[in-house]
């Protein structure tokens, strides 16, 4: 049984999900093409929308309509972001749980689970792996267990920052754990962490309650809701909400999603600085009711109206996805990816080909190598980047000073993605990538403004390709 002092909340912690409130905007009669348009034009104006607003893109359901948020969500990506993808790597440390979370292979009554903690040793394994591969940015995931406390998440994240292998190095731990006490998020920021993220799963709060039993930690609602407002009240102000999408109705989980960020931008000042959208995968041990499956054509609905709807976000986009939709979703505004995934236990080193589903958590639609995804999004004109400079230079919510500060993308961001971009290709790329990308870096290099930022950048990428530097950023 759990006990209720254990359920720590932030100073005035309220249940902002009025689910009476956000069912009444989704039943509303469709709103007429003017008022749809009205809406759009706020968010080309880079102002984030009020819940009712992105209820109206979510209720314009002729194609029409919908074709016209999808050029919007294209254009305000590519008027405000460019043409930069980050990437990172999840890295699995732990799947031991107590919670008994009903679409999750990790949950404690799945029986045909391999029960798995990295040691120390084993992370630095599994860290050297991703290294050789290119990676720069990592997210560190683990289930809930009172073995994979704030002190042991503090201590994984230092082991991960001590790790070099030749110029590999990672530059920005991210996590995904369970929500954490004030204290607790204080110990884990201390150890130099980017974003925390935690994912309500479902703000409707029955469907929460039949998906997370009450006797389990998880069971909580509050506490969940609340757990990125603790995270701030812990000095972490780079935190990342998501919904998994597949346990209630679609439109729901994206005003939930929206009523979020809204909250914590009103009582913080700082919106969240992600915002993730898995879609449920079959896993191991799991049968969940197809019943708010949500299929491509309404997904594609979601990334564009969230794009619209937060555009201060950065949108991540998991392996989760097959390679056809992620490549095609991608230019509705996601800013992250994550490339050269495995989610088994210890699997940078030990997978094989194939998955093994009794080893991770869920199957993955993309298991493509890094050099393969990044080969496929320089075709496609982007520029891949392990870009971290604003994290390490204090500059926090990196996505949030690209969208807010004029100018920004072309002096900082652009150039770091560049660097990056060149460092992986010396380092890691196969011949092939590397081609493509030296001839994106030197046409990307070309349609930049003359001056001193491109004149500087000219000379820092002949540094790492002659003078073998690296970690060069502006
Ligand atoms: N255990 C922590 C928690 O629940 O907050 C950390 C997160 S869990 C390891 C990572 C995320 O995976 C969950 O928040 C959930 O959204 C997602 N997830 C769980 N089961 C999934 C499934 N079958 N398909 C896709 N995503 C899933
Ligand atoms: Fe545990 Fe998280 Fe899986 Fe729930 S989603 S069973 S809390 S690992």
């Amino acid at each position: 049984m759990v006990g209720a002092t254990e359920f720590e909340l932030s100073a005035g912690a309220t249940d902002f999900i009025d689910d009476k409130a956000l069912q009444a905007l989704l039943t509303a009669p469709p709103p007429d093409s003017g008022r749809v348009r009205d809406v759009i034009a706020k968010s080309l104006a880079k102002q984030a929308l009020s819940v009712e607003e992105a209820g109206v893109l979510v209720g314009a359901e002729t194609p029409d309509l919908q074709e016209e948020i999808f050029a919007a969500a294209r254009q305000l990506k590519r008027d405000v972001y460019g043409n930069r993808i980050v990437l990172f790597a999840p890295l699995y440390v732990g799947n031991d749980c107590v919670n008994d979370c009903v679409y999750c292979a990790f949950r404690r009554s799945n029986r045909e689970e391999i029960r798995r903690s990295l040691s120390q040793d084993e992370i630095r394994s599994q860290v050297g792996a991703l290294e050789r591969q290119g990676h720069k940015r990592l997210i560190l995931v683990f289930g809930e267990h009172p073995r994979y406390n704030a002190e042991y998440i503090a201590e994984c994240v230092r082991t991960v920052y001590g790790v070099k292998v030749g110029h590999g190095e990672i530059r920005r731990v991210n996590i995904n754990a369970a929500p954490q006490s004030i204290a607790g998020y204080r110990t884990i920021k201390a150890a130099k962490i980017g974003t925390f993220q935690v994912f309500q799963e479902t703000y409707h709060h029955e469907a929460y309650a039949q998906m997370h039993p009450q006797n389990t930690r998880k069971g909580h609602y509050l506490y969940r809701l609340d757990a990125l407002s603790r995270a701030q009240e812990g000095g972490i102000d780079d935190v990342g909400i998501g919904a998994l999408f597949g346990l209630y109705d679609w439109r729901f989980e994206l005003l939930g999603l929206v009523s979020h960020a809204l909250h914590l931008q009103q009582r913080y000042g700082v919106g969240p600085h992600t915002i993730s959208f898995p879609r449920v995968r079959p896993a191991s041990g799991v049968d969940l009711p197809a019943q708010w499956r949500v299929g491509d054509a309404d997904f594609k609905r979601i990334v564009a109206i969230l794009r619209l709807a937060v555009p201060y976000a950065g949108l991540i986009m998991t392996a989760r996805e097959p390679p056809d939709v992620r490549r095609e979703l991608m230019s509705f505004g996601v800013s992250q990816i994550d490339a050269g995934t495995r989610i088994e236990l210890g699997g940078y080193t030990e997978a094989g080909d194939a998955q093994c589903l009794q080893r991770g958590q869920f199957e993955l639609g993309d298991i493509r190598s890094l050099d393969e995804v990044l080969g496929d999004l320089l075709t496609d004109g982007y520029i891949p980047s392990f870009c971290t400079a604003c994290y390490r230079l204090g500059r926090t919510g990196e996505h949030f000073m690209e969208f807010a500060i004029p100018g920004f993308i072309k002096r900082f961001c652009t150039p770091n993605a560049l660097l990056t971009a060149a460092e992986y290709l010396q380092d890691y790329a196969t011949p092939a990538t590397r081609a493509a990308g030296e001839k994106l870096i030197a046409a990307e290099v070309d349609k930049l403004e003359e001056g001193p930022v491109k004149n500087e950048l000219v000379d820092r990428l002949r540094r790492i390709r002659e003078a073998g530097e690296r970690d060069l950023y502006f």
